[in-house]
């Protein structure tokens, strides 16, 4: 059987993470953009997306209608923000295309909605898109499993670029889950997002977060199991964007011939258990 390329549309297409999707559309087998979509009153509508990212003339102009450019697509990568994500996973569901969801700092009630669309769309949605981060959570979840009941503390540690908006990071959270999901305890009631002044002793059995902030860095996440006497630490380096764009199109091209559904990039991957 013949097959074609899966044509696909960027949302957030002048964003870091929607130029750098851009060029790794254009360089990776299997896909092709098809349209790039921007916020209204962008100054980048009606330019070249391509021109961009630095590519040169694509042909591709960034426009405002995302449900234009969803009509004749196969699918749509969205690193955007939770209130755009939320809006794109119904139109995406509508017209029936794939729809892979990196944005971060989501609430539960959009989570709820991103589910909700997962009944007639297919839906990959991560807080995090790489294969190491994603090993990283296999990791953290066998260790803390391991270490569970033996009095250990799970820290997260994470720093991030000055212009990142949402803390923890998604991968923090991701992480965090990992590791509750090790422990069989459910994070929302266990986590400790910040602390400051006098805060009293640690609670045994809770899992901490720590948050960086500052100049460049795509992202450094470090999940720390302390013991008596000794310190477990697993961590991942982000270098380069095109790691969780690379995951993304990969998700994308997966997604293709999938039920509708709410899938993660464990899934994608082959490293969910389920
Ligand atoms: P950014 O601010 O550089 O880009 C976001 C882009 O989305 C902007 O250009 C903005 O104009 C656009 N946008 C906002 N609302 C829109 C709308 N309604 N329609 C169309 N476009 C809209 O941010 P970034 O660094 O590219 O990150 C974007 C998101 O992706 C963040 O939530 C970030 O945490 C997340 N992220 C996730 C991963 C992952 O692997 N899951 C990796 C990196 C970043």
């Amino acid at each position: 059987m013949e097959t074609r390329d899966m044509k696909l549309v960027v949302v957030g297409a002048a964003g870091r993470m929607g130029q750098t999707l851009i060029r790794i559309i254009h360089a990776m087998p299997g896909a092709v953009l098809h349209a790039a979509v921007e916020r209204e009153g962008s100054p980048f509508i009606g330019k070249d997306a391509g021109e961009i990212a630095g590519l040169g003339k694509t042909g591709v102009i960034i426009g405002d209608q995302p449900l234009e450019a969803f009509l004749h697509a196969d699918g749509v990568v969205d690193f955007t923000s939770p209130a755009a994500s939320v809006t794109f996973a119904g139109l995406a569901a509508q017209a029936r295309i794939v729809h892979v969801i990196g944005t971060t700092g989501c609430s539960v009630e959009d989570e709820e909605k991103f589910k909700a669309a997962g009944r007639h769309g297919r839906i990959i949605k991560s807080g995090n898109m790489s294969l190491g981060v994603n090993l990283l959570s296999v990791l953290v979840e066998q260790a803390a499993a391991a270490l569970s009941g033996r009095d250990w503390d799970i820290e997260v540690l994470e720093m991030h670029h000055k212009h990142k908006v949402d803390a923890p990071s998604g991968t923090a959270l991701l992480l965090g889950e990992a590791a509750a999901r090790g422990r069989r305890i459910g994070l929302a009631d266990h986590s400790v997002r910040v602390r400051d002044g006098h805060t009293g002793a640690r609670e045994a059995g809770t899992i901490g977060f720590a948050t960086l902030r500052g100049g460049s860095v795509i992202g450094e996440h470090s999940v720390l199991f302390a013991g008596e006497g000794e310190t477990v630490t697993l961590s991942h380096s982000a270098t380069d964007r095109s790691i969780f764009a690379r995951g993304a199109i990969t998700a994308a091209l997966w997604g293709m011939d999938k039920k509708p559904g709410y899938y993660s990039m464990l899934d994608v991957l082959g490293l969910s258990k389920s």
